[in-house]
């Protein structure tokens, strides 16, 4: 069950279940991160040029000597390296430091202004076989739309801030309309907001012998939404996978769902000064 994935619109299919690996940035905790996700079943990390971390993902995996196409690997092309040419040679860099020959998901981390001439670099990537699926992070729609209006293939995967005080349900319903695949970032709330503690969440973890964590996990799960959780302590990245033997009602879905409060915890997608 660890192993649930979600097909894409290309017909390749991501593990549902991620480790994220933001803010990991010593070698022996990451590898030990994810020695420990993976020998508990995870098939799928998250990383990107920004978190200074490839090279030690790939040690990681090269360590566990698992083969190369059964884990599900993703990086991003960070906002300087927006462009044609930059992103060809972003990506060879991150899989040099990957140690790998192709990525499974290459993302566009930010919606930075030159993003469609990198777009058009990821499609050849695309076509060449060099990146198995092509998708954005922290699109908005009109990000979307201005970009499908621009190119030949529609990405696979938006990667947007998600949780249940943010769950971005009109995004979600244009996406979905599109065939775009939804993965949240901070699936947890980053640890904030004391969003693990929220009454409504605790008392569904006492219902179904969960924690809090669990039950946004599987909100996540039941919404068709891809999760990449963040830890480096062992028993909570085995907690993150426990999410596949129990299931929430439509009642569950609807109380959580009250939690909506519009308010991102994080960066705004728009905010022009953080795009150059
Ligand atoms: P998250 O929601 O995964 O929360 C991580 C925090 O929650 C950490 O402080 C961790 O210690 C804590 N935590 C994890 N599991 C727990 C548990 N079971 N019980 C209690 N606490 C727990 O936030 P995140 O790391 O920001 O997001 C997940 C991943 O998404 C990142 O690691 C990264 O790979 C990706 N990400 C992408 C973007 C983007 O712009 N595309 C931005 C942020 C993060």
């Amino acid at each position: 069950a660890l192993t649930q994935s979600i097909t894409l619109a290309n017909g390749v299919k991501i593990p549902q279940l991620g480790l994220g690996v933001f803010l990991v940035k010593e070698e022996n905790e990451l590898i030990q991160a994810v020695m420990t996700a993976v020998l508990d079943g995870y098939r799928h990390v998250d990383t990107a040029m920004i978190y200074g971390n490839e090279q030690y993902v790939g040690e990681a995996l090269k360590g566990l000597e698992i083969p190369r196409e059964e884990i599900f690997i993703t990086s991003k092309v960070w906002n300087y390296d927006h462009g044609y040419e930059e992103t060809k040679a972003a990506f060879q860099a991150s899989i040099d430091r990957l140690g790998v020959d192709y990525l499974d998901l290459y993302l566009i981390h930010w919606a930075s202004p030159h993003y469609i001439e990198t777009w058009k670099a990821m499609e050849e990537l695309y076509n060449e076989g060099k990146i198995k699926a092509i998708g954005v992070s922290n699109f908005q729609i009109h990000h979307l739309e201005d970009l499908m209006a621009h190119s030949t293939i529609t990405p696979m995967i938006n990667q947007i801030e998600t949780h249940p005080e943010f769950p971005q349900n009109e995004l979600h319903d244009f996406m979905k309309k599109h065939g775009i695949v939804h993965e949240a970032w901070g699936p947890l709330g980053q640890g904030k907001n004391d969003l693990l503690n929220n009454p409504v969440l605790v008392k569904l973890g006492e219902k179904y012998n969960k924690t809090a964590a669990q039950i946004i996990l599987r909100w996540h799960l039941e919404r068709g939404v891809v999760v990449i959780p963040k830890s480096v302590t062992p028993h909570r990245i085995r907690e993150n996978a426990a999410i596949f033997d129990f299931s929430l009602t439509k009642e569950d879905m609807a109380e959580i769902a009250t939690l909506n409060t519009g308010t991102r915890y994080a960066k705004d997608p728009d905010d022009e000064a953080f795009l150059l």
